[in-house]
């Protein structure tokens, strides 16, 4: 290999968090090399994650909405149907946020290149491509965004055909009858949900009493009530002892409790793991925590002060909207350039059916801090647009302090919450009281109303 081709900045992986930080670099006039193991530029997010499962959650919602309106039409699902007939927007979604990111890295002046990366020194970054040739690139800073895989459980045999990760299931042919799903955090619960909306018989299976137990009690009280209508069962307080294809036509999951549960396939949704096995850390003197993650401070600094790591590869909250401020974050801060107010509020977005979203302290948290919580509720039942819309199920959550003054978190369930939660989110940036929502006109009719009727609820309770 020749000497060292110098960059400004280097960044390793083109996830969300990665793609952010190299714009940033060439924003700020750097030359950035971008390394991405893959062919293309998107990570995780744009190929096995979030875009895929959120296209084919609206392509489930929209046609069980069509399958609903049994007033109009007379239809009824094929039982043959396809995953791919279902995903008939997907290619067409992903490959125009591709072409968007690679037109964007291109404009920028980015130097991509495709291959796997290792340090080889904390200065130093070797690039193994796919043709079996080799690069070497050196860089004052150093950007690690490798972003994470599905955890794989020794004890259970992950082929991707009956036992599938979160990755492979939607390389499923055909709907399944029956789905058996590991896990009750977000990625199980997002998938299970999906698939009960099409009618495919599905089983969460999880240690703790309810799934999501990070949100609100209420919103996944909801989340479990409108689950189960479709057909949906939560199996808490469960341990798995084994998971067994047949070899034939169905898979056995025996729990700890000597119960066996019979299904079609089985999807594995027991967390993620960083990609960290290829980097070649040892040769910065970076030392992985015991979770395997990267360790940072709050500036997403390394304990060597040139290296960053950003996104999954150091943890929760883990999500394509995080990753990306970190990435442009790490970079303003390498750089010396005023990166602007950190968030405060980081608003959390749920898809499973329905969609769940919250931002600030929940009831509890407002409880320990300020020694009490005022409660303002609006169901989206009560509301006009929801009414109009069918979307009658969900509710919209306010907390306030004990004097029920100040806004202090919004909890939200139901169709709309990722995006309704952004109005919450916006009141507690600029430290609302709970009389604004008030005095403020909503249009009318939208389910924006309800944190009209949120608040007056709390006035309400205000006045006794
Ligand atoms: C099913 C699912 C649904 C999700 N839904 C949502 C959602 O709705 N909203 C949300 O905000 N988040 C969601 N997420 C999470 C989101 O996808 C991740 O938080 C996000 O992708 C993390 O971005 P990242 O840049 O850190 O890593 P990634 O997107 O994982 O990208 C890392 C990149 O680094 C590359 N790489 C790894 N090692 C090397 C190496 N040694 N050399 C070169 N390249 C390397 C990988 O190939 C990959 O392209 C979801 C995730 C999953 C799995």
């Amino acid at each position: 290999m020749t000497s060292p081709i110098p960059f400004d900045l280097i960044v390793i992986g083109s996830g969300p968090a990665g793609q952010k930080a190299a714009i940033q670099g060439a924003k700020a006039g750097k030359q950035v090399a971008l390394i991405e193991q893959t062919r293309e530029v998107g990570g995780a997010c744009v190929y096995q994650g979030t875009i895929p499962s959120k296209t084919l959650r609206e392509s489930a919602l929209q046609m069980v909405r069509f399958l609903q309106a049994t007033e109009v039409f007379e239809f009824r699902m094929r039982d043959d149907v396809k995953i791919t007939n279902l995903m008939t927007r997907l290619d067409r979604v992903v490959r125009a946020h591709g072409k968007f990111m690679k037109d964007q890295l291109t404009r920028n002046g980015i130097d991509c290149f495709h291959g796997r990366a290792g340090f080889v020194s904390d200065h130093e970054v070797r690039i193994q491509k796919i043709d079996g040739t080799a690069a070497l690139v050196t860089a004052p800073i150093i950007i690690v965004a490798t972003g994470s895989r599905p955890r794989v459980p020794d004890n259970i045999p992950i082929d991707h055909e009956h036992i599938l990760d979160s990755d492979s299931i939607l390389s499923l042919v055909y709907l399944p009858k029956s789905l058996t799903v590991l896990g009750g955090g977000v990625i199980a619960s997002e998938y299970a949900s999906i698939f009960a909306l099409l009618g495919v018989y599905v089983t969460m299976v999880d240690t703790a009493d309810r799934p999501l137990k990070f949100l609100d009690q209420e919103l996944t009280d909801e989340f479990c009530e409108a689950f189960e209508k479709t057909g949906g069962h939560y199996r808490g307080g469960q341990k798995i002892a084994t998971v067994q294809w047949d070899g034939c036509s169905k898979v056995t999951t025996v729990l700890e409790s000597g119960e066996t549960l019979e299904s079609e396939k089985v999807l594995v949704a027991l967390g993620r793991v960083s990609n960290l096995e290829h980097l070649h850390l040892q040769a910065t003197g970076i030392q992985p925590t015991t979770r395997g993650l990267i360790p940072v401070n709050h500036h997403c600094q390394t304990t060597v002060p040139h290296i960053y790591a950003v996104g999954d590869v150091i943890g929760p909250p883990s999500l394509a909207s995080c990753s990306m401020e970190q990435g442009r974050r790490a970079v303003c801060h390498a750089l010396g350039l005023n990166p602007g107010v950190a968030p405060e509020h980081i608003p959390m977005g749920i898809y499973t059916i329905p969609e769940m979203s919250s931002v600030g302290l929940s009831e509890q948290e407002a409880t320990a801090k300020y020694g009490g919580a005022t409660v303002g509720r609006a169901r989206f039942h009560e509301i006009a647009r929801g009414q109009i819309s069918g979307m009658t199920h969900g509710l919209l959550k306010m907390i306030a302090d004990p004097k029920g003054e100040q806004l202090l978190g919004i909890h939200i369930v139901g169709e709309g919450a990722t995006e309704l939660i952004h109005i919450g989110q916006m009141g507690l940036l600029h430290n609302m009281p709970i009389d604004r929502f008030i005095d403020n006109i909503f249009n009318f009719p939208t389910l924006a109303e309800t944190y009209r009727v949120a608040a007056l609820d709390i006035a309400k309770q205000r006045q006794h």
